[in-house]
């Protein structure tokens, strides 16, 4: 391709090729304001990465970093082994979809699909074949001829979705892209999403604060907090190893027994309001929480039904919920905080609300973190 475009050309890629992107100790402070604190993070290529995490935690700015929208204080960003800090948005080759379509409102949908073609002088002839296929693509075959103000919610966020792949970008990035829609559309197109990403092979990046959203798409997901990243996984090791307070209480339930743990090399223990409980890992210094997965723990009536190997603690059940496939157990912990477990009863008998008994687990499946006091509240 001709240099007299100032546009990157197109990749050359075939599907299944991809595009690393390789964040080194990025940060972007504003003034009075850190939105993002010396961030690493690599996007492998062809994965679909999702940055997760609450509200102004810094997930958009990163974005914003990689798309070039916003300019780093500190750090270098990498694609495909090209530092990018000085080259201008439209000449990294990236895809952007967000929230809001911001589609041009006064051209038809083959314009704004075919808008980047374009700009990167494809052929009329050419242009039109692949904005067809890019409408096909995204379930929109036939709307070339409609402006957007004709088109629902749903279908403008397809044509942006269209627009920012027709051109095969090197990596996709999108920004709450399902946000403004309702429940039912919005998971809907996450699973056209998926799809299009198994179909492409391209790398995607994809930001959410819905848990469920990240779990459903992610090959990995980016834990964010307060302009740091927590724990980079996939959702089944986030979800097993925790490795921070906030990782445990911001991916699914959990129950968290607080309190200053004495250490005898590997050896920790807790005494949590007269519940003597007990592990192994690698010490660390200050408060410490003990984080357990609903399904870990067991609850009992008789002290003599829990197996001798395991921890204990007496609760209070507080809600006793019908789920169809089981029942959850709201529990009330000696200093006050509330627990779950989905866990089976042992003893055989029905528990209710209100009934004081025995929560038991296998030591196995606690793990013992930091108590940052980031406990997240969802
Ligand atoms: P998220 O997308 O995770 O909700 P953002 O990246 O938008 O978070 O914001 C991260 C932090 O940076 C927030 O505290 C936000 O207020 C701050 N921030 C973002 N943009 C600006 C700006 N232009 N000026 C000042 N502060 C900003
Ligand atoms: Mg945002």
């Amino acid at each position: 391709m001709s240099s007299a475009t100032d546009i990157v050309p197109e990749s050359t890629g075939t599907a299944g090729a991809g595009t690393r992107i390789k964040i080194n100790g990025v940060s972007k402070r504003y003034t009075g304001a850190t939105a993002l604190d010396s961030i690493d993070l690599t996007v492998e290529p062809g994965e679909f990465l999702t940055l997760l995490g609450p509200s102004g935690s810094g997930k958009t700015t990163l974005l914003n970093l990689i798309a070039g929208f916003t300019d780093l204080s500190e750090g270098t960003i990498e694609i495909d082994g090209e530092e990018v800090n000085n080259i201008p948005s439209h000449r990294r080759g990236l895809g952007v979809v967000f929230q809001q379509y911001a589609l041009f409102p006064h051209m038809s949908v083959a314009d704004n699909v075919g808008f980047p073609l374009k700009q990167r002088k494809v052929a009329k002839a050419e242009r039109m074949d692949r904005v067809a296929e890019a409408l096909r693509t995204v379930g929109l075959g036939g709307y070339e001829s409609r402006f957007p103000s004709e088109l629902s919610g749903g279908q403008q966020q397809r044509v942006a979705f269209a627009r920012a792949m027709v051109f095969n970008p090197r990596a996709l990035l999108m920004d709450e892209p399902l946000g403004a829609l309702d429940k039912n559309l919005r998971e809907k197109l996450q699973l056209e999403i998926k799809r299009i990403h198994q179909e492409v092979g391209r790398t995607f990046v994809f930001v959410t604060h819905d848990q469920e959203e990240a779990l459903v798409l992610s090959d990995r997901i980016a834990i964010f907090n307060n302009g740091h990243i927590e724990q980079v996984g996939t959702s089944q090791e986030l979800y097993e190893r925790p490795a921070t307070l906030f990782v445990a209480t911001f991916m699914g339930e959990s129950t968290v027994f607080r309190g200053a743990p004495a250490w005898q090399g590997d050896n920790w223990s807790l005494d949590f309001h007269g519940a003597q409980l007990t592990g192994r890992r690698a010490p660390f210094s200050g408060p410490a929480a003990l984080v357990l997965r609903p399904e870990s723990i067991k609850l009992a009536h008789d002290p003599a039904a829990v197996p001798d190997a395991h921890l204990r603690c007496p609760v209070t059940v507080t809600q006793s919920i019908y789920l169809g496939s089981g029942k959850k157990y709201e529990l009330g912990l000696p200093d006050g905080s509330t627990g779950i477990a989905r866990g089976g009863i042992v003893d055989g008998a029905g528990i209710q609300a209100g009934d004081r008994v025995l929560a038991h687990w296998d030591p196995e499946r606690g793990a013992l973190l930091p108590d940052t006091g980031e406990e997240s509240i969802t």
